[in-house]
């Protein structure tokens, strides 16, 4: 068993010790052409070129951002920004493309259609020159160019004026796919009085999108995580049914909340099943659900906290409230999924203390050195555990995907810890009780529930956790009503500190 468990652990490791890549999704930068001080052109109806990219420009990110990819705009108001200023703003944001939207003119008025710009090295212009990166994306440009205009031709409808080499210093300086989209001619009548109807603007939305994931095509699944560090972790819960994400994004780098921590609990072990087996005497100084000012009815987790609370997963916190929409910090991670797979009612820590902030004294010493002795979970250096840290959707997911990795006997015992195992029936706890950032106290370790199948409950809508680095002491995150997945934005910061 210890050679058993020696090399799992060497094996946790490795794991661990992989190189943490934290990509984001694809980003594309979205540029609503003029703005401010610059109307660019005006139509013959009256109608301002600045305030029909802008609506196209808005529109486009929606779609974008429910496709799964990252936006960035280049204008947000009605400002003026210099050319030089939005490629600035572009090489800042290292996007994947760019794609600026404007609508055209001519002094002929019987001129209409959608065109698309790029720069072609094939036509250059000396007074003109480019950037060397947009001289050698010639193709790339040119290909992008093609796909957005055919999709915005067979959305909107326009006359179709074809791809042009241009040197328009946007699509001229940049470091990645660059094209400008004319969408129609505002100096025409018919063009003109199509771009003032918005469902119209919509249409040629529809096609810069369409054009734009022709070209950038990305995962059909969580394209949020394309090239995510955790990726095949959250995809293989995916599959169990444990994890699920927000509208096809997973947002790894969200820190999870103690509802969303439940709810994967919930999936992970079946509450229901657990409840049968423990009967209808639950102890009777379970809290009641409804005596939390924090959790109304109406919260989405409202029934899997009631059966956690049941279970005695979790009592609250000292001062009466039971913090859904907190983020979940390490140290509850870590003595939630002990309880929840053990249903044991283990005591402190006594053997070695690896990590300075985590002395034998500390509420959960003991579910997190007998996790990091199982190896699915580990310090964010050798000698500091972060207890107090937040865990990001990412991190959570390799968590519980190492955790359900384990061989069945691991899952339901700490190794070494067979003398403290006896589960103690009724017990506060009170190593637990005490901690400030205790999701609960003690656990009344029910009969401890063998930890069903690791795809437990296939239920659909989990979130997943994930990673701001410091968790609000009084749970303000996102307020969730509807769906398990909150809306909060996901943060930058991601580095998974081997959860
Ligand atoms: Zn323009």
């Amino acid at each position: 068993m210890r050679n058993g468990f020696r090399s799992l652990l060497l094996a946790a490791s490795i794991l661990m010790a992989a190189p943490v890549h934290a990509f984001a999704a694809k980003t594309v930068v979205v540029d609503a052409g003029h703005g401010g001080s610059d109307p660019g052109a005006v139509g013959v109806n009256g109608l301002y070129e600045k305030h029909v990219n802008f609506d196209i420009a808005m529109k486009l990110k929606q779609l974008l951002l429910g496709q799964g990819y990252d936006v960035v705009l280049t204008r947000t108001t009605d400002d003026f920004i210099s050319l030089a200023e939005r490629v600035e703003r572009t090489n800042a944001a290292a996007p994947s493309l760019f794609v600026s939207v404007h609508a055209n003119s001519h002094p002929n008025s019987g001129v209409g259609g959608s065109l698309v710009l790029y720069y072609d090295r094939q036509y250059p212009q000396e007074d003109y020159p480019p950037s060397d990166a947009m001289a050698a994306l010639t193709p790339e440009s040119k290909k992008l160019a093609s796909l957005v205009l055919e999709h915005v031709l067979a959305e909107a409808g326009f006359a179709d004026k074809g791809i042009v080499p241009s040197a328009a210093y946007v699509i001229r300086m940049g470091q990645v796919p660059s094209i400008l989209v004319e969408t129609a001619f505002l100096s025409n009548a018919g063009d003109a009085s199509r771009l003032a109807d918005e469902s119209v603007r919509q249409k040629l939305a529809n096609g810069i999108a369409a054009g734009i994931a022709a070209y950038l095509p990305l995962p059909a699944v969580f394209p949020d995580l394309a090239d995510h560090w955790a990726r095949d972790a959250v995809l293989r819960l995916k599959d169990k049914g444990i994890v699920e994400g927000i509208d096809n994004r997973y947002i790894p780098d969200r820190p999870m909340t103690r509802a969303e921590w439940l709810t994967v609990g919930d999936r992970l072990f079946g509450f229901s099943k657990l409840l049968e087996k423990v009967g209808t005497s639950p102890s009777k100084d379970v809290p009641n659900a409804a005596s939390f000012p924090d959790l109304p009815k109406s919260h989405w987790a409202y029934a899997t906290f009631r059966q956690a609370l049941k279970l005695g997963f979790i009592n609250g916190y000292e001062d009466g409230t039971v913090r859904p929409d907190q983020p979940v910090t390490r140290a509850e991670a870590a003595a939630l999924l002990e309880r929840m797979s053990e249903g044991a009612n283990k005591t402190a820590w006594t053997g070695k203390t690896d990590f300075a902030d985590v002395p034998a004294s500390y509420w959960a010493s003991g579910p997190i050195y007998r996790m990091k002795q199982k190896g699915i979970l580990d310090g964010v250096t050798d000698k500091t555990f972060a207890p107090a840290k937040s865990m990001t959707r990412a991190e959570m997911a390799a968590l519980i995907d190492r955790y359900v990795a384990l061989p069945a006997s691991a899952r339901t015992a700490a190794p070494d810890a067979a003398a403290d195992k006896a589960p103690t029936s009724s017990a506060a706890s009170s190593s637990e009780a005490s901690a400030e950032s205790a999701p609960a106290t003690g656990p009344s370790a029910a009969s401890a529930p063998s930890t069903t199948s690791s795809a437990a409950s296939p239920s659909a809508a989990t979130p997943s956790p994930s990673a701001t680095p410091a968790p609000s002491p009084s749970g303000e995150t996102a307020s969730q009503t509807e769906s398990p997945a909150a809306r909060g934005t996901p943060s930058t910061a991601a580095t998974p500190a081997a959860p």
